[in-house]
């Protein structure tokens, strides 16, 4: 390559790397869309079959939007007070969005102040699975979805009353369903 070939070289990439970049936010864009508007086309999601759901990432990875999967499938974090449930008082069920397990009711959410949707109790004992988590120099319980596994947040010890435990969940991961009248 001679010298004036070198100096237009790195142009070229760099029109060349921003087309694909736009290419790709695109699409991601799209698909998340797609999932917004029709849930549907997730196959494991059900609020009545209560079996035990396992497929594999590259699955999820289909019928997931990638939040959703970084977070259930990565045990990612959404960051704090980024969630629509974080301040959210309707009254209804939340269920995992990944599977349509029921997962907590709304009158054991509570403001914990904490930037993340809090619940003192689960719905019912086989809603979550619990797993010791000892990264990032904490020791904490991970708490995961009973049915599908899906990664939703931690439990911590300082919640209120009954149960002075606090489920601090991933917005990302909860679906609401409003009580019907
Ligand atoms: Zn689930």
């Amino acid at each position: 390559m001679n010298s004036q070939h070198m100096k237009w070289f790195p142009l070229g990439l760099l029109v060349m790397l921003s087309f694909a970049n736009c290419g790709y936010s695109q699409t991601q864009k799209k698909k998340q869309q797609d999932m917004e508007n029709n849930d549907k086309k997730n196959p494991v999601y059900s609020t009545t079959d209560t079996s035990r759901v396992e497929i594999k990432d590259e699955e999820w990875q289909k019928v997931l939007t990638p939040e959703q999967f970084y977070i259930a499938r990565q045990k990612g974090t959404e960051r704090p007070w980024s969630s629509k449930f974080e301040k959210f008082d309707e009254i209804g069920t939340y269920r995992c969005a990944a599977c349509g397990n029921a997962l907590f009711r709304s009158d054991t959410k509570f403001e914990s102040g904490c930037g993340w949707p809090s619940f003192y109790e689960p719905i019912s004992k086989t809603s979550i699975i619990y797993t010791p988590d000892n990264t990032h120099g904490m020791n904490r319980t991970e708490v995961q979805c009973g049915r599908c596994k899906a990664h939703l947040g931690h439990v911590f010890d300082d919640g209120p009353k009954p149960t002075g435990l606090r489920y601090c969940i991933n917005g990302v991961i909860l679906d609401f369903e409003k009580k019907k009248k």
